[in-house]
């Protein structure tokens, strides 16, 4: 089996087992931004309770958090965890959209995708998970995202070395699977489920999705 079938194999497995995830849990897009931010190092959960608080505190709109005094947000924030950090990387975001958009995201939304990539990029903070998240999950553009789970999953299924970089694991995919924005935000959904269930540091292989498919363990 090719790369390319494995790809696709995998993305039908998971998809068969755990049907589609509907991502991004996230009423719209700009709660998408504040989100892709807040979950950097740790688990929804805890991105729900800082939501929460910045709804509840009535700041919850792009000028709104960017008038709120950092100190306030790191506040609000803390139980993300990491909390000044990610203030600090949220007001950088902000700041973007304010000065450069003022804060429309009609405006970003017009973008091409090279250019709202690049412009992600360069803002403090944001590395290219956290911008491929926002490009597929808040504007909607077909760009699959990857992340830990994913370079550990190719890995044990022996279709990266572990040297790849982020870029190869996203150009095997989306060489392998023409850019389509259903299946690309179910996938990356799709690989997180079956990396909490199962692709855990110590794998549980025994009823995994993937179980089926030639993969290699390493010994924990
Ligand atoms: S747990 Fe085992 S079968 Fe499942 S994805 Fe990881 S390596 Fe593959």
């Amino acid at each position: 089996m090719s790369s390319s079938e494995t790809i696709r194999n995998i993305y039908l497995s998971l998809h068969a087992a755990y049907g589609n995830r509907d991502w991004w849990p996230a009423v719209d897009g700009f709660e998408v931004i504040v989100g892709a931010i807040l979950t950097q190092n740790t688990n929804w959960k805890n991105v729900e309770k800082a939501i929460k608080n910045l709804k509840t505190a009535d700041v919850m709109t792009p000028i709104k958090l960017h008038e709120l005094p950092r100190e306030q947000l790191a506040e609000l924030i803390r139980p993300a965890g990491y909390y000044n950090i990610k203030a600090a990387r949220l007001k950088n975001l902000l700041d973007w959209m304010v000065e450069n958009y003022s804060a429309g995201m009609e405006s970003i939304s017009a973008l091409p995708d090279w250019q709202l990539r690049e412009e992600l990029l360069a803002v403090k903070g944001v590395g290219p998970e956290t911008a491929d998240s926002i490009m597929l999950y808040a504007f909607n553009r077909p760009i699959f995202v990857v992340d830990a789970y994913t370079a550990r999953v190719f890995g044990r299924h022996m279709l990266i070395d572990e040297y790849a970089d982020y870029h190869q694991i996203q150009e095997l995919v989306q060489s392998s699977i023409e850019p389509d924005l259903k299946i690309y935000n179910e996938f990356h959904a799709l690989i997180v489920e079956v990396g909490k269930n199962h692709c855990k540091p110590r794998p549980k292989c025994q009823g995994c999705p993937l179980e089926h498919l030639p993969h290699q363990v390493e010994e924990v």
